[in-house]
């Protein structure tokens, strides 16, 4: 682990939830208790506060902010259920939220039918706060500026989606039009104070611990569900919805009620109905520009997020892509060159022949009865040889070499920087290497009753590159015959192609 990674900003950004079966079934006996235990107690805390808060008519209480009069609702359950949603699922946050408003609203005399519905207000906005949080992925420990410019205003979107629970309570009380507005102002200006003056300090503090503890337990948590594009949509819609049901809204209520105070010819009430709509009219261009920001906050980083992945993308792309091209280079028994970068390679050496007058040269191995060694020991066996005969290439060249399987138990060694003598001697000490030192073989490729050595030797050809050579077909032509008479020479024998010295190049000699 990186050191200066504290562990809260490991949590996986996308949350996923607590499952209760996994908790069940795989939490330690602590975990279930203080869990169980926590949200029990805050299911009993927010229906005992949330009965309180209405019989107490904690409810659309006007506030003077700076000359503009508000109305708040302070109902503790909110920061309560949006700690639960944001840190162990928006279900875990959900269920408080909605016996809460049920019990209430049948307390205070709804239909539980109504009722029902009523308490589905909370949820939804909860829903909203989770859905923005699946789709973003913003870190969820509000200790960075970041966090809170997505937190704050994500926290107004899901106040104003929750406030439809005001219009529910409106209609089924059937209030009288000045009383509309201050309980939906209340509503959704309440939660979304208490949402961001509560529940992120709540959730700053306790994030830490609590992540810490995430880190640890992955097992007990259901992994996000993927989708993040369409999340991402569902939350620009729930956004677009709610700027212009919260506009439609609070307008349409001021109007209302400064209708109704027109139709009244009652001064006070006007002056009240006019207050009442001059502030709504500010309130509501503040959230409005709250949103645009938010909104630009956003589209911003889901744009960043976006080019990171696809960087991320294309660099795995160039990983793989640079892998493949490897791959296609190579022997896959030996590791050592193919014979497509072989040919490569020589076609190199015989352009830097050419251009700089320097003699390269080039060795063309083939191993003796090999299909003897095949015979006897078997393809496994075989396989071992071969790869042992390439290691001792590889182990022989220098840097600038070029080792490589032609083909079979055929070899090639470019060798840059060499004239014919030097090649001849690096051949010969080769030969040598090789006829002096058996392969071992390992017990699983051997037949039963073999010995596991297995002695082998091999015939070399050497040539130069020559500058008037069209292609290293020529080159590679001279030194397969010279290998060829290495073979009917006896074996286990080097030679020198005939015609391998290049009459260009300083220091040898040419025959004509
Ligand atoms: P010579 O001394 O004339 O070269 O005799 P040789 O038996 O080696 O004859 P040749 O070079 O024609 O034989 C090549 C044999 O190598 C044929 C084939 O069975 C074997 N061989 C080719 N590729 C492989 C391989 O990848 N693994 C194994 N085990 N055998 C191979
Ligand atoms: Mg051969
Ligand atoms: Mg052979």
């Amino acid at each position: 682990m990186n050191p200066l990674q504290r562990p809260a900003d490991l949590v996986p950004e996308t949350p996923g939830s607590l499952s209760v079966r996994a908790l069940w079934r795989e939490g330690r006996a602590v975990e279930r208790r203080w869990i169980l235990g926590g949200w029990l107690a805050t299911i009993a805390a927010c229906v005992v506060l949330g009965v309180l808060a209405v019989r107490r008519a904690w409810s659309g209480v006007p506030v003077d902010l700076g000359g503009t009069t508000v109305f708040l609702t302070f109902y503790p359950p909110i920061p309560l259920c949006l700690w639960w949603a944001l840190s162990l699922g928006w279900r875990w946050g959900a269920v408080p939220a909605w016996l809460a408003t049920f019990v209430l609203a049948v307390d205070a005399g709804l239909a539980p039918g109504w009722a029902a519905v009523f308490a589905c207000a909370n949820p939804l906005g909860l829903g909203v706060l989770a859905l923005g949080y699946r789709a973003v992925g913003a870190p969820r420990g509000l200790r960075s500026l970041r966090a809170w410019l997505f937190f704050v205003p994500l926290c107004f979107v899901a106040a104003v989606f929750s406030s439809a629970g005001a219009l529910i309570w409106n209609f089924s009380h059937d209030l009288p039009a000045d009383r509309q507005l201050p309980i939906w102002q209340g509503w959704w200006l309440g939660a979304f104070l208490q949402s961001v003056l509560l529940g992120g300090p709540l959730m700053a503090l306790t994030w830490p611990r609590l992540s810490r503890w995430i880190l640890r337990r992955p097992a007990l948590f259901t992994p996000p569900p993927s989708g993040r594009r369409a999340m991402g949509l569902g939350l620009l819609f729930a956004i677009v919805l709610a700027v212009l049901g919260y506009g439609l809204i609070s307008l349409g209520l001021g109007s209302l009620q400064l209708r109704a105070a027109l139709g009244s010819h009652d001064w006070p009430r006007l002056e009240e109905a006019s207050r009442a709509m001059l502030s709504t009219a500010w309130v509501f261009f503040w959230v409005f520009t709250l949103i645009v920001l938010f909104v630009a906050q956003f589209g911003y980083q889901a744009l960043s997020r976006w080019l990171r992945s696809t960087e991320a993308l294309v660099t795995q792309l160039a990983k793989l892509n640079a892998e493949l091209e490897q791959r296609s280079r190579t022997d896959g028994l030996t590791g050592l060159a193919n014979r497509m970068a072989t040919e490569e390679g020589l076609r190199g050496l015989l352009r830097t022949a050419r251009r700089y007058r320097t003699p390269s040269a080039l060795l063309m191995l083939d191993i003796d009865r090999f299909k003897s060694v095949n015979d006897r020991y078997g393809h496994a066996a075989g396989d071992a040889v071969i790869r042992a005969l390439a290691q001792v290439l590889k182990a022989s060249s220098r840097d600038v070499d070029l080792p490589g399987r032609f083909g079979g138990e055929e070899f090639v060694v470019g060798l840059a920087h060499t004239d014919l003598p030097g090649a001849r001697r690096f051949a010969e000490r080769l030969r040598e290497r090789i006829a002096r030192a058996p392969v071992v073989i390992d017990a699983k490729d051997l037949k039963v009753g073999d010995e596991p050595t297995i002695s082998y030797t091999v015939s070399i050809g050497v040539t130069v590159l020559r500058a008037d050579d069209a292609g290293i077909e020529d080159s590679l032509r001279r030194a397969d015959a010279a290998m060829y008479r290495a073979k009917q020479g006896g074996r286990n024998r080097v030679e020198v192609a005939e015609e391998a010295t290049d009459p260009s190049v300083p220091g040898q000699p040419g025959k004509p």
